[in-house]
């Protein structure tokens, strides 16, 4: 039985971890900066995040390698530091949780490569498969006890990285997309099918993450778990939406929103609650505290199940090529 599996068997649910972009925003990282070189140049930071979000309850965190595939460190002609960053990042992590004492899982985080597959783009399927090997092997030897796919749109993209992970290391895959699409993908992936794809694929964990805030991923797992009550669901919500004012971005989710939505989506079927931008150690703490007090009543939303719509897919499908 591995970690995860172990730990969602003692608990009726777990609370994962909040945003680390915007904390390190916080701590003075640039915008446009990548942040996966504070694995080498400020690992005090790194690390002080995870003990915040440790501290705060967090039972599941996830390492500072979001952006850590060689496609994205490209940009800042960084590629070749991809395997170091990653095994840096999954390190930090793991000091966190073994100074903590405490039994909290190691998630390595691996986003998008940022590139749109082929056909319709460039990013050919094998080339992503190495480039998504290469990071998890830097996540596994650098300690993660899970790899965590997330903020995807494409299936096609998760396929690849489920391929390229697969090639490198047998520890259990988690894999969330973001539906910041009028409910489904950018691709126009709806839940469901995400849902049905993603179960064939031996995933330990399957849900959402990132988007326009609570209200939006709590739909996404009413439709999730009204078309299959057996699945592990991950809900990982940003605080809210994000808006600029005085240059600065800020998000209106509050702990106290965040907390509510830590209940709700646990009511609709998540079993593993976290949030994504915007959120701190505080959010995290709050929704810990509104989870504890807090009975579960899970409800099947039976109307939240989609019909099935193959003409609408093939339509976008067309006017996307
Ligand atoms: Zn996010």
């Amino acid at each position: 039985m591995s970690k995860l599996q172990q730990l969602l068997a003692e608990h009726d649910y777990l609370l994962a971890d909040g945003g680390m972009g915007t904390m390190l925003m916080g701590l003075g990282l640039e915008q446009g900066d990548p942040p996966e070189t504070w694995n080498e140049i400020h690992t005090d930071r790194i690390q002080g995040v995870h003990e915040a979000y440790i501290e705060a309850g967090a039972q599941i965190i996830l390492t500072n390698t979001f952006g850590g595939t060689r496609f994205r460190l490209k940009l800042h002609r960084l590629q070749d530091k991809a395997y170091d960053y990653n095994k840096a990042g999954a390190q930090l992590a793991r000091a966190a949780v073994d100074e903590s004492g405490k039994n909290v899982i190691v998630a390595g985080s691996i986003g998008p490569s940022g590139e749109i597959m082929a056909p319709v783009g460039d990013l050919l399927f094998e080339d992503a498969v190495e480039g998504f090997a290469e990071q998890a092997k830097g996540l596994a030897d650098g300690g993660a006890d899970i790899l965590w796919i997330e903020t995807m749109s494409d299936l096609l993209e998760v396929e690849a990285a489920i391929t390229g992970i697969r090639q490198v290391t047998d520890l259990p895959i988690v894999s969330t997309m973001t539906f910041d699409t009028n409910g489904n993908t950018m691709m126009g992936i709806t839940p469901m099918k995400a849902l049905n794809e993603l179960s064939k694929m031996n995933l330990a964990a399957i849900g959402g993450n990132c988007g326009n805030g609570p209200e939006e991923i709590e739909g996404v797992i009413q439709k999730m778990y009204a078309t299959n009550q057996n699945l592990t669901l991950v809900a990982k919500s940003n605080a809210g939406i994000p808006e600029y004012i005085n240059g600065h971005l800020h998000y209106n989710g509050t702990p106290e929103v965040m907390a509510e939505y830590a209940v709700k989506v646990r009511n609709f079927g998540a079993s593993i609650i976290g949030a994504c931008c915007g959120s701190s150690p505080e959010h995290i703490k709050m929704m810990r505290q509104a989870l504890e007090i807090n009975p579960i009543n899970r409800v099947v939303i039976e109307t939240a199940v989609e019909t099935a719509a193959p003409q609408k897919e093939r339509r976008r499908r067309r006017r996307r090529g």
